[in-house]
């Protein structure tokens, strides 16, 4: 059995710059957060590849046999940054005549559809930003309260030269504060801020700023930062073990987390630190905001303008499983017809897996195998080494398949439920005839076994029993043949 208990996993943390071993607050339990989508249109395929770079993580800890609480938010709460006032849910639906909350639930509905068509597993807690506005006007007045934000004109903001003084604001994003500055005064004219680096924790709303609640200081909408200090903190302590995200939210966003947490609850939030790379398109970065982007159901009906054929959720899945989650990875109608040949390699050999002769000898190391399998997983979630081991498993499949190799029974056991539990539990793998073959397999497993029961009542001179067997599974379609490497079977 492979399981924590026993597995060496290591992790490269952002915070540190280096591959540490993971090693959980509370032994067998892993909190992780990840920064989920701002529900104010379609997720693209970008985002999908983060969090499905997270689901993987989230299924290989189950696998090791954590007790893993998982939260990921939802963003619908104003989504304010420093260097962008507008926010893009009220904008949305003052464009779509629609109230806030109906543009929140039509992007969270499609977010979902793409979740279960993609075969994500759902989050331990999935909390909403407008769900917990108490908690952040509770976290701001904290803030307040130990000298760390400054109340401007009905808004509220973080000091960041005073927490500077004591703390490090730049530990995780390694800018120097000048660097902060330097990014933030040209967008910062007229502002309230004592100085430009300074965030906002609570914001006093425009007219037409749509969605506003009542607060100490102003009625307005807390700053975009804040919610995920607050959710992360409620539902796994101020201290847990993995925050994620994307790459291009380690400044300011989890820098603006770390610091808003420190001045909150006085210790760092977080154990691990873990950062996804990027999707691209064209050679450059998938986004919303420059539309240079394919939304996953684009991809999956062939409704576009970019690809020549539409790809299956399983296949775009495996395209993003063969790139390290902290790699870059350019998305291309050439590298989805690669993967979808390769994944179709996978999924035919674990269908050959049903009709393997055994033998008293193997011609490969299962178990040598089975442990690189793990390594790989182990060594940072490399999914592109596991898959490559993976193919290995698929030669010597393809070997038996055509009599070049030999295997024992024990050794087809280990290899069927590795190879399975990798893909289908692990990478999240779709068999895309998944019911028909799901099927074939449990009577193929109920025959075999019949089979067994057979040979031993053979064994013991049963005559009588095994021929009922063989008569009965014949009237129902089931041809058993003896001959001399024992006995086989074909549907009639
Ligand atoms: P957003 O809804 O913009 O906050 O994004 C949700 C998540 O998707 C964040 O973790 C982002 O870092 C991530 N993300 C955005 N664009 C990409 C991309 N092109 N590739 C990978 N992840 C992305
Ligand atoms: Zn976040």
């Amino acid at each position: 059995m492979y399981t924590y208990k026993n597995q060496q996993l290591k992790i490269q943390n952002s915070l540190t710059g280096k591959k540490e071993l993971f090693k959980p607050i509370t032994e067998g339990f892993v909190g992780m957060y990840v920064c989920g989508p701002t529900v104010y249109s379609n997720v693209h395929l970008g985002n999908i590849r983060t969090f499905m770079s997270f689901d993987m993580i989230y299924r290989y800890l189950l696998h090791l046999g954590y007790k893993v609480r998982y939260v990921r938010n939802i963003t619908d709460a104003g989504h304010l940054t420093d260097d962008n006032t507008e926010d893009k849910i009220s904008t949305k639906a003052r464009l779509e005549k629609l109230e806030p909350m109906e543009i929140v639930q039509k992007y969270t509905v499609d977010f979902h559809e793409i979740l279960r068509r993609y075969n994500f597993l759902p989050p331990s807690i999935e909390p909403t930003a407008t769900g917990h506005i108490v908690e952040q006007i509770e976290a701001i007045q904290k803030i307040l309260d130990n000298g760390l934000a400054y109340v401007s004109n009905g808004s509220v903001y973080f000091d960041v030269l005073k927490y500077n003084e004591t703390k490090h604001y730049g530990i995780l994003s390694k800018r120097v504060i000048e660097d902060a500055i330097e990014n933030t005064r040209s967008l910062d004219g007229q502002s309230d801020k004592k100085n430009p680096q300074d965030f906002a924790l609570w914001k006093r709303a425009e007219p037409e700023h749509i969605q506003r609640w009542n607060s100490p200081w102003s009625v307005g909408f807390p700053g975009w930062h804040l919610e995920c200090t607050v959710m992360s903190t409620k539902y796994l302590g101020d201290q847990f073990d993995i925050h994620g995200g994307g790459m291009d939210l380690k400044f300011p966003h989890h820098e603006c987390e770390i610091a808003q947490a420190e001045a909150c609850n006085h210790q760092a939030p977080v154990n691990y630190w873990m950062h996804t790379n990027m999707l691209n398109l064209n050679g450059k970065k998938m986004s919303k905001s420059t539309g240079n982007h394919l939304l996953p159901q684009e991809i999956y009906t062939g409704d576009n303008t970019i690809l020549s054929k539409a790809f299956s959720p399983s296949v775009t899945r495996f395209f993003n499983m063969q790139a390290h989650y902290s790699s870059i990875l350019d998305l291309s109608n050439d590298a989805l017809l690669a993967s979808e040949k390769g994944h179709n390699k996978l999924m035919e050999a674990i269908d050959a897996l049903h009709n393997i002769k055994t033998s008293n000898m193997s011609t490969f190391d299962v178990t040598a195998w089975k442990k690189k399998c793990y390594d790989a997983m182990n060594d940072d979630f490399n999914t592109p080494v596991l898959i490559a081991h993976l193919f290995e498993a698929v030669k010597y499949i393809n070997q038996l398949k055509d009599d070049n190799a030999s295997i024992t029974v024990d050794d087809l056991t280990t290899l069927t439920t590795t190879i399975k539990t990798f893909v289908f539990d692990i990478l999240g793998l779709m068999n895309e005839s998944d019911s028909d073959s799901a099927n074939t397999d449990k009577l193929s497993g109920t025959i075999e076994l019949l089979i067994k029961l057979r040979a031993e009542a053979k064994a013991n001179k049963d005559y009588a029993l095994s021929d009922q067997i063989r008569d009965e599974l014949l009237a129902l379609g089931v041809q058993l043949k003896d001959g001399r490497e024992g006995t086989t079977f074909s549907l009639n």
